[in-house]
C-alpha cells in the first residue's frame, strides 16, 4: 500500500524581545521553527522544503506545492518522476498495481 502523504502548515510569528521573526512547519510528525529569511523570494516554501528535507521525504525528487489559507501556507508532496505511479489505482509498483487492464505507469 502507498504510504500516507503528510500535509505541512506553515505559518508567520512575528518576532519577540528575544527572537527574531520565524516560520513554523507543522506536521504530524512534528513541529520545526525556521528564521524568517527576508531576502528570500518564498520563505514560506524555503521553510516546508527545509522541514520536507529533514525527514527524507524530498529524496525520489518529489517537490511541494502550495495553497494558502488566511494567513497559513500548506504544502503536499508532488511525487517526482523518479516514482511513476499507474493511472488507474496509484500504485508506484507494477507488482502492486490492481487495475484488470495491468495499469500503465
Ligand atoms: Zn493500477
Amino acid at each position: 500500500m502507498e504510504t500516507k502523504m503528510q500535509a505541512i502548515r506553515t505559518r508567520y510569528h512575528g518576532p519577540t524581545n528575544t527572537m527574531g521573526s520565524r516560520i513554523s512547519a507543522k506536521a504530524e510528525s512534528g513541529t520545526r521553527y525556521f528564521p524568517y529569511d527576508y531576502a528570500s523570494v518564498n520563505p514560506h516554501k524555503d521553510a516546508a522544503e527545509a522541514f520536507a528535507n529533514s525527514f527524507g521525504w524530498l529524496k525520489d525528487g518529489s517537490t511541494l506545492e502550495s495553497g494558502v489559507f488566511g494567513h497559513d501556507y500548506y504544502f503536499v508532496i508532488v511525487r517526482g518522476k523518479e516514482t511513476p505511479m499507474c493511472v488507474g489505482c496509484e500504485a508506484s509498483v507494477v507488482s502492486e498495481c490492481l487495475c484488470p487492464s495491468g495499469g500503465t505507469l
